[in-house]
């Protein structure tokens, strides 16, 4: 390829997935990352995260930006800390109390309009179904949807949201990640804690599981559980 590379825009929440998306989208365009904070129990450790990160990855043009309608509305053991976040058990059998209501769509609502600001063609998105907690956000009909939306509402009608990893295992976004430089020491997926990763939440369990499989230690530190491959 020649010229500029495309712009584009990636939400970045600091966890693993979106942290290979963003090192994808890194090295294909000329990335700019938002962050978004919703009043969710890790949201300064997530934040921190992504600031890292994207100084890892070179990503200058950053948004971090609040969204207080979440909160607000509460509904998730991520927001409301009188739904406490359980310990993993049965991981895809039903949407778990962390699903936060309709999240992503307000996650790619403030995306889309910042591509559309910047003249970005892509909106990428580290959405995953599989060895994911079944979130309904997460499956592929609904970004096929979202793309609808978009097309309709946005002056140009070009912007297209993508989402590389929606069908790979866990453990292959591990690999694909250390094809690409991702840095995994960087990222912060635990629901709970902001100092050690919990370790048996949903979403450090499936992260464990997937280091496990992958066949590489876990460079995070967690509180009481061994990660060592
Ligand atoms: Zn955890």
């Amino acid at each position: 390829m020649s010229g500029t590379p495309s712009r584009a825009v990636v939400l970045l929440s600091g966890g693993m997935d979106s942290c290979v998306c963003a090192a994808l989208a890194a090295r294909d365009s000329d990335a700019a990352a938002v962050h978004i904070s919703y009043g969710q129990r890790t949201e300064d450790r997530e934040r921190k995260a992504f600031i890292a990160i994207c100084d890892r990855l070179g990503i200058h043009e950053r948004l971090v930006v609040r969204n207080d309608a979440l909160r607000a509305i509460g509904g998730s053991a991520l927001t409301d800390t009188s739904i406490p976040v359980p310990e993993s058990h049965s991981i895809g059998e039903e949407i778990p109390v962390t699903y936060v209501p309709f999240r992503n769509a307000h996650f790619l609502s403030v995306a889309v309009s910042w591509a559309e600001v910047l003249g970005a063609g892509k909106v990428y998105i580290g959405a995953v179904e599989q060895d994911s907690s079944g979130y309904p956000d997460c499956r592929p009909e609904y970004y096929r949807a979202f793309n609808l939306v978009v097309k309709a509402g946005t002056k140009d009608g070009r912007i297209e949201i993508v989402t590389p990893l929606i069908g790979m295992r866990k453990s292959q976004i591990i690999s694909l990640g250390l094809e690409l430089g991702a840095p995994f020491d960087l990222t912060w997926s635990c629901y709970t804690k902001g100092d050690r990763a919990c370790g048996v939440c949903d979403s450090c369990v499936l992260r464990l599981r997937a280091f496990r499989e992958a066949g590489i230690a876990d460079p995070i530190r967690y509180a009481g559980v061994t990660n060592r491959a």
